[in-house]
C-alpha cells in the first residue's frame, strides 16, 4: 500500500479521464472541481490520462486557474476502455504526486471514474465518498452531499481521515473561469497502463439493449412514438453508435419493445447522462422526474408543440421513421471518412 503523509497545503486533484478522450468532457470536470474548490481555498491540480497527446487540452486546462497540470498520455490503454488500466496509471502518478491525507482526489462521476476513484480509495486505504454532488471541507475533515432516492433528497456524508476520493457529478452552469495571471505549469509524461492481469475483471463489448441504464454516458430513449419493436431495433443500432444505453417511457415498456429494468421516470429509473436522446417521448412530468437537470436533452418528435420541446436543449421536429436512418447513415459516412483520411 502507498505511503500517505500529512506534508503539503490541502489540495483538490481533478482526475481528467473520460471513455473517449472527449476534450470538452475533460475541460468541463476541471471547471466543476475549480467551481467546488473556490469556496474551500484549495488548490487544484489536474491529473490527465490519455491515449494520444492532445495539444488541444493542454492549452485549454492552461486558460484554467489550476495549481499545476500533468498530462500522462498512455497509448496502451485498451479498448472497451478498462478502470483497471487507469487506475494503474493514475496509482503511479498519485505516487509520484506525493499523495496527502488532507488532500481530496475527484474522477468525473460515471461508470468509468466511479470505479477508478473506488480502486484508488482502496489502493491508497482512503476513503470512498463513492458519487457526490458536492464536497466542502472543515478543520475535523471533509463532508459530501450525495443524492439518494433517485435525487430526491440528498444525504451529507463526513470522514474525518483522507485523502478522500469521490466521483463528482457534473453541476456547473456558471460562467467563464478567471483566467490566471500566468498560464499553471504543464507536464507531460508517457505511461504504460500495464502489466496487464490475466486473472483480473476486464470490461467486454456490451449489448447496447442490456447495459444499466443508471450509470450509461449517453441514453437513446424511445416512447410510445415509436409504434413498435422495429423502430426499437433502429434505436439500437443507434445506441450501439455511441455506446449508449436503451431507454424507454412507460407506455415503451408495456408494450414490450423495451425491458422494465430500462424504463426512465417517477416509477423507473433516475439517469443523470450527458446526452438523454428522446425519440416519440411527449415529455409527461411522470417521465421527465427520472432525467437530471444536468443532462442535456435531444428530443425528435414529429409534434412541434409537444411538451418535450418546453425542456429540450435540442428539438428536432421530425418524424422518426426518416430522421434516425439518415443520422446513422451520417455517423456511418463520417466515420469512414475519418478513417479513410487516417
Ligand atoms: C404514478 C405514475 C407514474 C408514472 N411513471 C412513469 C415513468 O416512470 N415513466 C414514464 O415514461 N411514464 C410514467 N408514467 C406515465 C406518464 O404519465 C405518460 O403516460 C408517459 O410518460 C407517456 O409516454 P410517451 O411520451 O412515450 O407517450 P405519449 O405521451 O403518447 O407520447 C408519444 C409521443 O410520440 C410522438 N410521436 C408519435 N409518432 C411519432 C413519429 N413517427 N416520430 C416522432 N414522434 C412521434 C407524439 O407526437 C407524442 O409526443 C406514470 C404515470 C403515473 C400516473
Amino acid at each position: 500500500m502507498p505511503n500517505v503523509t500529512t506534508t503539503s497545503a490541502p489540495r483538490l486533484i481533478a482526475l481528467l479521464l473520460d471513455e473517449h478522450d472527449d476534450t470538452q468532457q475533460l475541460v468541463r470536470h476541471a471547471e466543476d472541481v475549480l467551481d467546488m474548490a473556490h469556496p474551500a481555498a484549495r488548490e487544484v491540480h489536474a491529473l490527465c490520462v490519455t491515449r494520444t497527446r492532445n495539444p488541444e487540452l493542454a492549452e485549454r486546462l492552461q486558460r484554467l486557474p489550476l495549481g499545476a497540470i500533468v498530462c500522462i498520455v498512455a497509448a496502451d490503454l485498451r479498448e472497451p476502455v478498462q478502470a483497471a488500466d487507469f487506475t494503474r496509471v493514475l496509482q503511479r502518478a498519485l505516487e509520484m504526486h506525493a499523495l496527502d491525507a488532507t488532500d481530496c482526489v475527484c474522477a468525473p462521476a460515471g461508470a468509468l471514474g466511479e470505479e477508478v476513484v473506488a480502486r484508488l480509495a482502496a489502493g491508497f486505504d482512503g476513503c470512498a465518498f463513492g458519487r457526490v454532488q458536492h464536497l466542502s471541507f472543515e478543520a475535523g475533515g471533509a463532508q459530501a452531499d450525495r443524492a439518494v432516492f433517485g435525487g430526491r433528497s440528498t444525504v451529507r456524508v463526513r470522514a474525518a481521515s483522507g485523502p478522500w476520493f469521490a466521483a463528482l457529478r457534473t453541476s456547473r452552469s456558471g460562467g467563464a473561469l478567471a483566467a490566471p495571471a500566468t498560464p499553471p505549469a504543464l507536464e507531460w509524461r508517457e505511461a504504460s497502463s500495464g502489466p496487464h492481469d490475466d486473472t483480473e475483471i476486464v470490461m467486454v463489448p456490451g449489448d447496447a439493449a442490456r447495459m444499466p441504464v443508471e450509470t450509461a454516458r449517453v441514453v437513446v430513449s424511445g416512447g410510445r412514438g415509436m409504434q413498435g419493436s422495429e423502430g426499437f431495433e433502429l434505436l439500437a443500432q443507434l445506441a450501439a453508435r455511441f455506446d449508449a444505453t436503451l431507454g424507454g417511457s412507460l407506455p415503451a415498456v408495456d408494450a414490450g419493445w423495451v425491458p422494465v429494468t430500462h424504463q426512465v421516470g417517477q416509477s423507473g429509473k433516475f439517469v443523470s447522462p450527458s446526452v438523454y436522446l428522446a425519440v416519440g417521448i411527449s415529455g409527461t412530468p411522470q417521465h421527465l422526474a427520472g432525467v437530471s437537470t444536468t443532462t442535456r436533452i435531444v428530443a425528435i418528435n414529429n409534434d412541434a408543440d409537444a411538451d418535450i420541446f418546453r425542456i429540450a436543449d435540442v428539438g428536432i421536429v421530425a418524424d422518426w421513421s426518416t430522421f434516425i436512418p439518415a443520422l446513422i447513415a451520417r455517423v456511418d459516412a463520417c466515420r469512414s471518412a475519418r478513417t479513410h483520411a487516417s
